[in-house]
């Protein structure tokens, strides 16, 4: 089968994802073979092919947004799963289910998890296997393309939006409107919200204003008024103290990436006093990603999608690197 995989790490401009041919993997007991027919490209396949993230097996093929159809199902005295039923594979594919993080609610934090398209083989491939215990059904009512952003951006997104505390009708701020910032702001707008954009590109401003935010700023500008919460998007360290201090007192500010620049010195006073919260997202567990697929298909949440074909892989993750895709960037295959 075609398969893109991470070949060495390196600046995207040295194009370190190559096309390969790769054999036809194998579904284990418990895992489901799957055709896939969409793959959303990530902010986090970037961060694994410049080697922000080091990539755990040599050659990995990335990708942890895939939706597709079940071709084969592994051994299962009860499977979750039939041929031809479509499922999507997401970033969490395995935690350990005994430790004291997994039987408290929070397998996102469990120290044996582990990810697909760093950890195991991904979807930027014509098949890929996952475990079918971490495999999700899909809403019937949304293409494949449609559907494959939510796998990761909206689950993080919507993670990112409990751990910011919004209150009912609250005013949240989202710095960085790429993938998962547009998905968000669609979930906290339907519930209410008041929605302050601040990043660059005129393309995500265009679309944060078309979408329904109250107001619209460049990347590091100050909201016209003090937030209740605020979510940072954007992989830069910098924008850190300036969320903080857009917050108003006793406010929250989530960080939603899986990898930041450098934070700089925060100041008390400036930065942290009057019970402003800072806390990290980390993951998702599968509890998350079915709530999100169930809301989304609710609320009619939709992606803004730009489709790449499955030759066009390395130009999507130059596009991504670049800020030239708004909305969401998602590689489509025949199925
Ligand atoms: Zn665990
Ligand atoms: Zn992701």
């Amino acid at each position: 089968m075609r398969a893109w995989a991470v070949e060495r790490t390196g600046p995207i401009a040295t194009r370190p994802v190559v096309e390969v041919e790769r054999a036809v993997p194998t579904p284990l007991p418990g895992e489901v073979l799957v055709r896939v027919e969409a793959c959303g490209v990530c902010r986090t396949d970037l961060h694994l092919a410049e080697g922000d993230l080091v990539p755990r097996r040599p050659g990995v093929v990335p990708g942890h947004q895939v939706v597709g159809r079940v071709e084969v199902v592994g051994d299962d005295p009860a499977p979750r799963f039939a041929v031809g039923d479509r499922v999507g594979i997401a970033w969490l594919r395995g935690t350990c289910g005994s430790c004291r993080w997994c039987r408290s609610g929070r397998e996102n934090l469990c120290p044996a998890s582990t990810y697909t398209g760093w950890d195991a083989d991904g979807g930027f491939a014509e098949l890929a296997v996952v475990p079918a215990a971490y495999a999700y059904r899909m809403p019937a009512g949304l293409s494949p393309a449609d559907a494959a952003p939510l796998l990761c951006a909206g689950i993080i997104g919507y993670r990112a939006l409990h751990r910011a505390n919004l209150p009912p009708g609250g005013r949240l701020g989202l710095y960085g409107f790429g993938s998962s910032a547009h998905v968000t702001a669609q979930i906290a707008l339907a519930q209410g919200a008041e929605l302050y954009v601040m990043t660059r590109g005129e393309a995500a401003r265009a679309l944060a204003r078309e979408l329904g935010a109250a107001w619209v700023g460049d990347a590091s500008d100050r909201s016209p008024v003090p937030l209740d919460s605020a979510i940072v998007f954007a992989p830069a360290g910098p924008l850190v103290p300036v969320a903080l201090e857009a917050l108003d007192r006793g406010g929250t500010l989530a960080l939603a990436g899986i990898h930041m620049s450098d934070v700089p010195t925060l100041d008390y006073q400036r930065h942290l006093f009057l019970e402003r919260d800072l806390r990290t997202v980390t993951s998702n567990t599968r509890r998350d990603g079915e709530e999100l697929l169930a809301l989304a298909d609710r609320l009619g949440v939709r992606a803004h999608v730009r489709t790449y074909g499955f030759d066009e892989v390395d130009r999507a993750l130059s596009d991504l690197a670049t800020g030239d895709v708004s909305g969401s960037a998602v590689v489509t295959l025949p199925g």
